[in-house]
């Protein structure tokens, strides 16, 4: 089947379903959002990307930008990084505190909300700037210079950020963190405020689909940091529901609150989709869906 009718097949399964799941409410600005939005988009390894619905509408990205700054984390330090964060899945909620005194304030992996707040402190540690490398390399990869962080959204996001801030100052007290928590958290915030559309995503997420390789040609990963990636995102990418992720989707995925998916399928393509109604794990129900409904169509599953 010719791939835009896989898509719309995809996509008229999922309208059966259009605005099921609840839109996230402890970020006030998000909460806002049309819970009837749908869209999803296909980025192939030659750049061509193709979508339907409301592909190309932005979203916020959330914990999707988690992929990101950990791929460019890696992409600039050695394996030393993982005596700080570790890379088992949680079966814990994404913003749950219980793991941490356990393991002594290091993060059970980089994809819940402690371990990023640790890769985004390495991060400063490397460029400063964190978000700003971070939206410099998404436009670069997306192909669009208009990329910016939403600032109401982080702005939202701040004003409610009691529960990321415990993580935060909890891991300082283990010295997990090198930078103050005020600056680790506002560029986490940021982070997560970057507005996106599926195709953005789809395009950005390429190099994860073709072995490390950015989209000029040059290499951001090695073959095998790209391969450890994607096995992060498939075993820690939708919390304690990555078992329920495998079990319907079966390929690498990261989810956000925002209810972005963004999913990678190994030498072939990255495939976002978006729908902002979440289930109680912060998971899109659609767009969980919808991926099922994909792979099962496409064959794409790893299983
Ligand atoms: N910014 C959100 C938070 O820190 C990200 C959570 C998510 O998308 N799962 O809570």
């Amino acid at each position: 089947m010719e791939m835009s009718k896989v898509l719309e097949r995809v996509a008229e399964e999922a309208a059966q379903l259009r605005g099921a799941g609840m839109v996230m409410d402890y970020i006030p600005a998000l909460a806002e959002v049309d819970p009837d939005h749908f869209g999803i988009a296909l980025a192939e390894l030659d750049g061509s990307v193709l979508g339907v619905g409301d592909w190309e509408t932005p979203f916020s990205v959330q914990s999707i930008s988690k992929v990101f700054t950990l791929a460019l984390v890696l992409a600039g330090s050695d394996e030393s990084f993982w005596q700080r964060v570790g890379r088992e899945p949680s079966g814990s909620a994404f913003n749950s505190l219980v793991q941490l005194e356990h393991e002594r304030g290091i993060p059970r992996n980089p994809f819940i909300n402690a371990g990023a707040l640790a890769v985004t402190d390495e991060l400063i540690s490397m460029v400063g700037d964190a978000s700003g490398d971070l939206l410099a390399f998404l436009r670069e990869e997306s192909g669009n210079p208009d990329l910016e962080v939403d600032e109401n959204v982080a702005a939202s996001e701040a004003a409610h950020a009691d529960r990321n801030l415990a993580l935060a100052h909890f891991m300082a007290s283990y010295g997990t963190l090198r930078n103050p928590v005020a600056t680790v958290l506002d560029q986490y915030v940021r982070q997560c405020s970057i507005a996106m559309s599926c195709r953005d995503l789809a395009l950005a997420a390429l190099f994860l689909a073709d072995r490390g390789f950015r989209r000029d040609g040059s290499a951001l990963l090695s073959c095998r940091q790209a391969k450890r990636i994607n096995a992060i995102m498939l075993t820690c990418g939708t919390y304690d529901a990555a078992g329920e992720f495998a079990y319907r989707v079966g390929v690498p995925g990261k989810s956000g609150v925002g209810g972005g998916i963004l999913s990678v399928i190994p030498g072939r393509c990255a495939v976002a989709v978006w729908s902002p109604g979440l289930d109680k794990r912060g998971n899109s129900v659609v767009g969980m869906a919808a991926l099922d409904h994909f792979t099962t169509l496409t064959g794409w599953s790893v299983f």
